[in-house]
């Protein structure tokens, strides 16, 4: 597996880390040599059972999530507190919320064993993808947009206003109704300028 892998990438960060649950997993980065469907990465991976999303972040983000010392807290679902610098504290967290370190053996093991490893040579990039293996770390990123969308809600834009403005950022498409209206919504749109232009 890791053949098929490194002879498909360009770099891959990753490292040992322990679940919630203290399982372990691997948070790993990858930097492909091409583009490739979700279908062709989950084969590569040789594990169909692996949870895989999509996400997208800056490359360094990701880079450094892949290496991070520390876990955010555990108190607070939207803690971005810094998983480098423990004095780098987010605005929903204090003194009294704890940070684990994130590698393998909570800190008690080197990095010899727990990574981070790095393989390849890493580029930065632009815009990419992320693959994350983890449901919950999407939720994060994504929660950030949703918020940010029923802001500008509230200030007065239309709800086709919030979609196009995160587009990118928020999955519309798991939910066939929803996609339907937001269809209808950018037909009406297309009507009405029409209408505008006088071409109807
Ligand atoms: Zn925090
Ligand atoms: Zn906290």
């Amino acid at each position: 597996m890791y053949k098929t892998i490194s002879a498909n990438s360009r770099s891959i960060n990753w490292q040992f880390e322990p679940t919630k649950d203290e399982f372990l997993h691997s948070q790993v980065y990858i930097q492909l040599n091409t583009r490739m469907t979700m279908k062709v990465i989950k084969e590569l991976f040789d594990d169909s059972s692996i949870f895989i999303e999509k996400i997208k972040t800056t490359s360094l983000l990701a880079k450094l999530y892949s290496g991070k010392i520390y876990d955010y807290c555990e108190k607070h679902k939207d803690c971005k507190c810094d998983y480098y610098d423990l004095s780098k504290i987010c605005e929903h967290c204090d003194k009294t919320c704890e940070q684990k370190p994130a590698r393998w053996g909570r800190g008690e093991l080197s990095e010899e064993i727990t990574g981070p490893f790095e393989f390849g040579k890493f580029r930065e990039i632009e815009k990419y993808t992320k693959i994350s293996l983890r449901l919950e770390e999407y939720k994060n990123e994504e929660y950030e947009a949703i918020v940010e969308g029923n802001k500008i809600l509230v200030d007065g834009a239309t709800l086709l206003e919030v979609f196009k403005y995160n587009v990118e950022k928020v999955r519309y498409s798991h939910n066939y109704d929803g996609m339907k209206k937001i269809y209808e919504d950018l037909q009406q749109e297309k009507k009405k300028k029409l209408v505008d232009f006088g071409i109807q």
